[in-house]
């Protein structure tokens, strides 16, 4: 059996996604997002996040974040990300391009999470000196690049040194359901009760078709966020697919269903890996994503058996495992036997 665990992005789309991007495609209505549907999802997440909250849907999690971030920063500002992030490695410079030219900054920290002690020692780097770059926002990724998942502690530690230092907060959430599963708190309390003050609200990799939620919390922030997302080529005019896709996964707890699912089967993956004693865990997954090592042979071993995943990107042996909402099960055990197979002849 071929079973991926590339990416969660490999799924296709939730059903009622689907369904409900035909039902909005009937009939005509006001483009731009300033149809009924649209101002839906406003009052969807508003509920979700229990604040009024400013909504702007995009189609992808780069544009999300950049678009966010475009809003927190001037031109000569940094914004302090960990080194593994996704903005610092994954969104080409995009994250450059939409801030004007800002700097981006890697902050170190365990298990990629940014280290709180090491991020006070930036926030205040040269401020004020006209030659240096001004320390001018705090991005964080929950579920984090390595399939850890900040504490609500953790997080608050983080928006602790940005408030002092008078730096807004935004959150990477590609993975937000996985993590708000795992950590089993409430949005608001993952978000703005924790000091985040943007979030990008993904929501593509767990089940919708393109539709991601830049959510802002504080009002100021997003003044000018309507006229960055046309600039940038974001606005889409038939909007109403984009909000279609949102109020569905926001229905009969689509996100929640799904996120538990692919946590579920992380566990169940980890919990068989665990047991095989030549493979080491190098960070335990909390959430949908797994990091570990496998022992000399055992990569090509199953990949041959036909068995999809990234590897060959960090350290010798080091793989990379990610369930979906539709990883399936049989799939996950046929993985963790291969493995001991493999094992049990080395
Ligand atoms: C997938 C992902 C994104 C969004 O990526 P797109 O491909 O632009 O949708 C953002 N941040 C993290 C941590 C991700 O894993």
């Amino acid at each position: 059996m071929k079973v991926a665990f590339t990416s969660d992005n490999i799924a296709g789309a939730s059903d009622s996604v689907l369904q409900a991007m035909m039902d909005a495609s009937q009939g005509d209505a006001i483009p731009y997002g300033n149809d009924e549907l649209t101002a839906e999802v406003t009052g969807m997440l508003s509920a979700f996040f229990e604040c009024d909250v400013n909504v702007f849907l995009v189609s992808t999690g780069t544009a999300a974040n950049v678009l966010s971030i475009s809003a927190m920063t001037p031109p000569w500002g940094s914004v302090l990300c960990h080194t593994e992030s996704h903005l610092l490695n994954d969104e080409s410079t995009a994250p450059e391009f939409y801030s004007g030219g800002a700097r981006f900054v890697g902050v170190g920290g365990a298990d990629a999470k940014i280290d709180p002690v090491q991020l006070k020692k930036f926030v205040s780097q040269k401020v004020g000196d006209v030659h240096s770059c001004q320390p001018s926002a705090v991005s964080l990724s929950q579920v984090s690049e390595v399939g850890s998942v900040y504490s609500l502690e953790e997080i608050k530690a983080i928006t602790d040194v940005a408030k002092e230092a008078h730096l807004p907060v935004h959150m990477d959430g590609a993975r937000f359901a996985n993590a708000l599963v795992a950590l089993g708190c409430t949005p608001a309390e993952m978000t703005w009760k924790a000091g985040i003050d943007i979030v990008s609200f993904g929501a593509t990799k767990n089940g919708t078709m393109s539709a991601e939620a830049i959510v802002v919390f504080k009002p100021e922030l997003a003044k000018e966020l309507a006229f960055r997302r046309k600039r940038g080529g974001h606005l889409h005019s038939k909007m109403r697919v984009l909000s279609a896709q949102m109020r569905a996964y926001l229905t009969d707890n689509l996100w929640r269903q799904n996120a538990e699912y692919a946590n579920g089967m992380m566990a169940l993956l980890q919990e068989g890996l665990k047991t095989i004693p030549s493979i080491k865990i190098n960070t335990p997954a909390q959430a949908n994503m797994l990091f570990c090592t496998l022992p000399e042979g055992m990569e090509e071993y199953l990949l041959g058996e036909g068995f999809a995943f990234y590897g060959g990107r960090w350290e010798k042996g080091v793989v990379r495992l990610v369930t979906s909402f539709r990883t399936p099960k049989e799939g996950v055990e046929a993985f963790i036997n291969a493995a001991r197979r493999f094992d049990d002849q080395g």
